[in-house]
């Protein structure tokens, strides 16, 4: 048996033979979102989606659906967005590890492409789940954006990415039939002072819906970055087991 399995695909005895043997799950999550003119809304969902799979053939568990709706209140108003509340988002979160944790699953991943998530995610955990002596959750968006931003070649727009080098880097190599390169352009919205420190958000100060430059990316630099995500989080996921003493990999 392999150490990890799409659910997607699975039947109900493959589930169950899975879960007995490794009680891990990864939720992907991501957002439903513009990402200006060149990416598709799914951007976000497509990115969690296959960090979670390369994460998973370099670890352990059975990966889920993407929860494909996020916390995405900064983009309110603007045409394709959906967004859950906070409590809601917070509710939905439970009632996944609740579900997982009643058929056996000891660990859950919640796996984020979308910034704005994790924070809800542990929230959720240490209100709602902490009780629960029978599931762990492990929250993080996907690592390796310090190495991503240091070979990136544009410079970051304030603390954010968002339509960007790094993302359309990542989409031209997962679906780069749904990246339109002719009609990406470099866009820095200027930051005003009370940015982050007031109501204002991004979603306010948008101009094209891109923030950073996505001219620099390649399907190359993608493939590489998205490599060096999936190890990293293989990596964090490992490691958290093995310290809850829930799993090491064989030969280990
Ligand atoms: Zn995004």
């Amino acid at each position: 048996m392999t150490t990890w399995i799409d659910a997607r695909e699975a039947t109900l005895p493959e589930i169950a033979a899975f879960a007995e043997r490794y009680p891990f799950a990864i939720l992907p999550v991501g957002s439903f979102e513009q990402h200006g003119p060149h990416l598709p809304l799914d951007t976000d969902n497509r990115i969690a989606e296959r960090m979670a799979l390369e994460t998973a053939r370099r670890s352990v568990g059975m990966v889920l659906p993407v929860l494909n709706v996020g916390y995405a209140w900064v983009w309110r108003g603007h045409p394709g967005t959906l967004t859950f509340r906070f409590d809601t988002y917070m509710a939905i979160v439970r009632d996944i590890a609740e579900s997982l944790a009643g058929w056996g699953v000891k660990a859950l991943f919640v796996l984020s492409a979308h910034g704005s998530n994790p924070q809800l995610v542990k929230h959720a955990i240490r209100e709602l789940i902490h009780e629960r002596h029978d599931i762990r959750v492990l929250n993080s968006l996907y690592l390796g954006l310090d190495t991503m931003l240091a070979e990136a070649q544009s410079h970051r727009w304030a603390n954010d990415i968002h339509a960007e080098e790094i993302e359309t880097a990542l989409m031209l190599a997962i679906a780069p039939e749904l990246v339109h390169m002719e009609r990406a352009a470099a866009d820095y919205p200027p930051v005003p002072d009370d940015y982050g420190r007031s109501e204002l958000s991004m979603g306010h100060i948008m101009r094209s819906g891109v923030f950073g430059d996505p001219t620099q990316a390649t399907a190359e630099k993608g493939r590489r970055w998205l490599e060096t995500g999936a190890a990293r989080t293989a990596e964090l996921w490992l490691g958290y087991l093995a310290r809850h003493g829930l799993y090491r990999p064989e030969g280990a």
